[in-house]
């Protein structure tokens, strides 16, 4: 019966014994606390190029690249409750290295701990992985680029479309302010010669009537009287003069229109100057502080600046134009800011107020001729415009920042080494 007993355990022997050295899988024993490679199967023999022998000689740290006490720290968490999975680098006989992923559970065998770990290269499937990512990466980029490239030229679009209107507009305004400039112009002298008239006239009936009271004629003197009451010729005269007057004055402003225009058109264009753009905006400030001084203060933050060729007077008209502008956003008590310096070789100057702001749906069109939110006489809708078209003569940008209800921070940039010469003397 002992015999019996013997014959099967020796056959249970030989059949795990198969089981573990034919095995496919390559599988290493390994003492836990020693790290001591105490089997390996044929199939390890093959992987790692040692004969079973020399790998029952070896440390499992002799092959696998992990730092010897971060290795036996994780062998130290595998016990009979918990086998686990993990990702190792192992080296091979040849010296190459290989990607294992490596299945891990314990035993323990009178006492001793031992690990049986089977090890599968993974080292194909960690290649095609990468080159996954770096495939994806690869389209990612891309991507990104012609996105990029697309955003591009949608800008470069609008810049075109905005270039194109601007030089339509241009031309009409052109054209536009050299009609109205002729009959502009006699219309207003002769609206100045009848206010000359008409003081005459006045002048003339006051001396009458003088002279008629010392008259004897009574009756006549009275009828005459009572025509002028009748004829209402005091309150003619009188009204007559504001008539004139406001005339006169809507006939300004029709000139200073087509003035505008003509800016705007570039029709009377001297050539760049050498100037200094702080003189410029302080001949600015000071032509339209009259309309800043009740409404705003008036901050100025201003850096270095080197004098650049431009044209003064034109950017001269920037300025008041942003600054009208500003100072109209401004119900009371605002503040306007105008900020200058360098910025690598180009010169930045910002006005800002914090007034009304503008919409959202306002900020692509402000730029455009005649544009305007306000009300009739008191924008023409033309200054922005007249802003953009300067500034693109400059060679220079313009920024707008704004926020309903916050303020708005216009912010020109202008080349330093700006064209020096009159590049306009086509129009
Ligand atoms: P105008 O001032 O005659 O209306 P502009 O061309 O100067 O014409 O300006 C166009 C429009 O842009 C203005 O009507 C206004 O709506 C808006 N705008 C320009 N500057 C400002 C500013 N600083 N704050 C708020 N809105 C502004
Ligand atoms: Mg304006």
């Amino acid at each position: 019966e002992r015999k019996q007993h013997e014959i099967a355990m020796h056959e249970s022997q030989e059949r795990y014994r198969a089981l573990f050295e034919k095995n496919h899988s390559v599988i290493l024993l390994t003492e836990r606390a020693t790290a001591k490679i105490v089997d390996a199967n044929n199939s390890a023999s093959l992987f790692y190029g040692y004969s079973i022998e020399q790998l029952r000689q070896m440390k499992i740290t002799d092959i696998n690249l992990m730092a010897k006490d971060q290795l036996k720290k994780k062998l130290a968490t595998v016990n009979k409750e918990r086998s686990q999975i993990f990702q190792f680098q192992h080296q091979l006989a040849n010296g190459e290295v290989r990607d294992v992923e490596v299945y891990s559970g314990a035993i323990t065998i009178t006492g001793k701990t031992l690990i049986y770990s089977l090890v599968h290269d993974i080292s194909e499937r960690k290649y095609l992985e990468k080159k996954l990512t770096e495939e994806r990466t690869e389209l990612q980029n891309a991507k990104d680029q012609l996105e990029q490239k697309n955003k591009q030229l949608k800008s470069s679009q609008t810049t075109l479309i905005q270039q194109e209107k601007m030089a339509t507009i241009g031309q009409l305004a052109a054209g536009v302010a050299h009609e109205i400039n002729n009959p502009m112009a006699y219309i207003t002298s002769n609206l100045r010669s009848l206010d000359k008239y008409l003081s005459k006239i006045d002048e003339f009936l006051t001396a009458q009537q003088t002279a008629c009271s010392e008259v004897d004629n009574k009756k006549n003197i009275t009828a005459l009287m009572t025509l002028r009451k009748k004829l209402k010729i005091d309150y003619l005269i009188e009204d007559g003069g504001e008539l004139i007057s406001e005339s006169v004055e809507g006939a300004e402003r029709v000139r200073d229109i087509v003035q505008s225009l003509k800016t705007f058109s570039r029709v009377d264009e001297p050539n760049t100057k050498l100037a200094d753009i702080h003189t410029c905006l302080e001949s600015s400030i000071s032509v339209i502080w009259n309309e800043i001084k009740y409404k705003a203060k008036l901050i100025r933050q201003f850096g270095e600046l080197p004098m650049i060729h431009c044209f003064p007077q034109q950017l001269g008209q920037v300025f008041i134009n942003l600054l009208v502008n500003a100072s109209q956003a401004i119900e009371k008590d605002g503040e306007i800011t105008v900020t200058t310096g360098c910025v690598d070789d180009t010169i930045v100057i910002s006005i800002a107020d914090n007034g009304c702001g503008i919409a959202e749906e306002h900020l692509t069109k402000i730029f455009d001729p005649f544009f305007t939110t306000k009300e009739v006489g008191e924008g023409t809708g033309l200054g922005m415009s007249i802003v953009y078209e300067i500034i693109k003569n400059h060679h220079g940008t313009i920024d707008i920042d704004s926020q309903v209800g916050r303020g708005t921070t216009f912010t020109i940039t202008l080349p330093i080494s700006a064209p020096e010469h009159n590049e306009h003397s086509d129009s």
